[in-house]
C-alpha cells in the first residue's frame, strides 16, 4: 500500500523531522485560500504539488512554485483539470482529486535519502545520495559512485555514529552534520515501527545560509512511502491513510473476495491455486511466449462465489485476450471450478479463448461438468498437463 505526500509528510513532522507547512485541498477555491493564509503568514513562495501514487511530477508540470494568488488559482485549475502523464503513468495519465499546498523553500542543495530492504542480504539498508532530485534509478545507472548505502542492525537500529559518518560523506558540514543525521536517524525508526517497504526523502534539502539558521536548514520538501500490505492488520493510523481511488480497482475487488491478485502488463489471464503454482503457471506462460495479465491465488478453499468473483475480473480487464485455468486440486475441489467456470460463462460470457487444466480431488466429476457444458462455451479447450495448457493458450492469443 501507498500513501499521499501530504500523508507521508504529516507522519515525518509526527516523527520530528523538518517539512514545511502544507495543507491538502480539493478543489481550486480551497488551494486559493490556503495559499492566501500562508502568504498572509509572512510566506513569500508557496507550492502547489499533485498528490497521486506516481512520480515524476515535477517534469510533468504537477508541482509549481507560485508567488501571487493568481497563480495560486491557475496551478490549481491546471491540476485539478487535466489528466497527470508523466514517466511513471503511461501515456493514458491519471486524474488529479487532490492537492498539498505548501510553504515553498529556498533550496541550496538537494540531497536523496530512502530506507529500504536490501533484498541480497536480507537486512533494511539507509541509501544516500549528494545528487537528490532525480530518480535515484538515473543516478545508479549514470554515476553509481553517487550512492551511499549503511546497513541497519535488526538490533540496534541505525546509530547515530553511523548516521553521521554518511551525513559527511554526502558533504554535510558543521551543524549541517547533526542535523541530517538525526533526520537518518528518524526515518530509520519510522520504516521500521511502520512496517514500511520503502519511506523515501526525495529531495532532501539544505536551505541557503539565513540570519536565524546561518549554515542552513536541513528538511524534507517530498517523500514516498510504501507499506507491506501483510502488516496493515495492526497499522489502524496507515488503513485510515489508504485511498481508493489511487488503487488498481481490480486489485480492490479481489481483496474483498479474499483472492490474492495482482495485475500485470500481459494479455493471457490466469486463475490457478496456490501462489507457487500460481508463480510456475506464470512462468510456463512465458516459456511458452505468453505474457500474463495477472498473477490470481485463488486460495486453498476458496467458494464457487469467489471464484465467479475471480472471473468477473479477469474479464472485466479489457487486455485479457486468452484465459487459463491451473487447478490442482487439493482442499480445493475441481468441481467447484468447473461449477463456477459454467456459472461466469453464463453471467459474463467467455467471448476470449479459455484453457482448462485440471487434476485432483474430484477431477472426474469436473470433466463430466465440463463436458456437458462444452455446447455452451464454444471456446473452451481442456488440456492434458501444465505444458500442453500453456501451448494452448499461448497459440490462442498468438
Ligand atoms: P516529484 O517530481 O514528483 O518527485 O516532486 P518533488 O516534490 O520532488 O518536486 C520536484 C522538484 O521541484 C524538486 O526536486 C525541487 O527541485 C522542486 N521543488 C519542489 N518544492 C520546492 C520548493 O518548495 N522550493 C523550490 N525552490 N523548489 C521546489
Ligand atoms: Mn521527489
Amino acid at each position: 500500500m501507498k500513501i499521499h505526500e501530504y500523508q507521508a509528510r504529516q507522519l515525518l513532522a509526527d516523527a520530528g523531522i523538518p517539512v514545511p507547512a502544507g495543507s491538502m485541498v480539493e478543489t481550486v477555491s480551497d488551494a486559493v485560500a490556503e495559499a492566501e493564509r500562508l502568504f498572509t503568514g509572512g510566506e513569500t513562495l508557496v507550492v502547489t504539488k499533485a498528490q497521486v501514487h506516481a512520480g515524476g511530477r515535477g517534469k510533468a508540470g504537477f508541482v509549481k512554485l507560485i508567488q501571487s494568488m493568481e497563480e495560486a488559482k491557475e496551478a490549481a485549475e491546471f491540476m485539478l483539470g487535466n489528466r497527470m502523464v508523466s514517466v511513471q503513468t503511461g501515456p493514458e495519465g491519471i486524474e488529479v482529486k487532490r492537492l498539498l499546498v505548501a510553504a515553498g523553500v529556498d533550496i541550496e542543495k538537494e540531497f536523496y535519502l530512502a530506507v529500504t530492504l536490501d533484498r541480497t542480504t536480507g537486512v533494511n539498508t539507509l541509501i544516500a545520495s549528494a545528487e537528490g532530485g532525480v530518480e535515484i534509478e538515473t543516478v545508479a545507472h549514470e554515476n553509481p559512485d553517487a550512492i551511499v548505502r549503511q546497513h541497519i542492525d535488526p538490533l540496534t537500529g541505525l546509530e547515530g555514529f553511523q548516521a553521521r559518518a554518511l551525513a559527511k560523506r554526502l558533504g554535510f558540514t558543521g551543524r549541517q552534520i547533526g542535523q541530517a543525521a538525526s533526520i537518518m536517524v528518524k526515518l530509520a525508526k519510522l520504516y521500521e515501527d511502520l512496517d514500511a517497504s520503502m519511506v523515501e526523502i526525495n529531495p532532501l534539502i539544505l536551505t541557503p545560509p539565513s540570519d536565524d539558521a546561518p549554515e542552513g536548514r536541513v528538511m524534507a520538501i517530498d517523500a514516498k512511502f510504501s507499506f507491506d500490505d501483510n502488516a496493515l492488520f495492526r497499522q489502524p493510523r496507515l488503513q485510515a491513510m489508504q485511498d481508493p481511488a489511487e488503487e488498481n480497482p481490480s486489485e480492490v475487488r479481489a481483496e474483498e473476495a479474499g483472492l490474492s491478485y495482482v495485475a500485470l502488463d500481459g494479455n493471457i489471464g490466469c486463475l490457478v491455486n496456490g501462489a507457487g503454482l500460481a508463480m510456475s503457471t506464470m512462468d510456463i506462460v512465458k516459456l511458452h511466449g505468453g505474457e500474463p495479465a495477472n498473477f490470481l491465488d485463488v486460495g486453498g478453499s476458496a467458494s464457487k462465489e469467489a471464484v465467479t468473483e475471480a472471473f468477473r475480473i479477469i474479464l472485466g480487464d479489457g487486455r485479457v485476450q486468452g484465459v487459463l485455468v491451473n487447478i490442482f486440486g487439493g482442499i480445493m475441489k475441481c468441481d467447484t471450478i468447473a461449477n463456477a467456470i459454467v456459472e461466469a460463462a453464463k453471467e459474463v460470457g467467455f467471448e476470449v479463448p479459455l484453457v482448462v487444466r485440471l487434476e485432483g480431488t474430484n477431477v472426474d466429476a469436473a470433466r463430466d461438468i465440463l463436458e456437458a457444458a462444452k455446447k455452451d462455451i464454444p471456446t473452451m479447450q481442456t488440456a492434458e498437463d501444465l505444458a500442453d495448457a500453456a501451448g494452448k493458450v499461448c497459440t490462442a492469443v498468438a
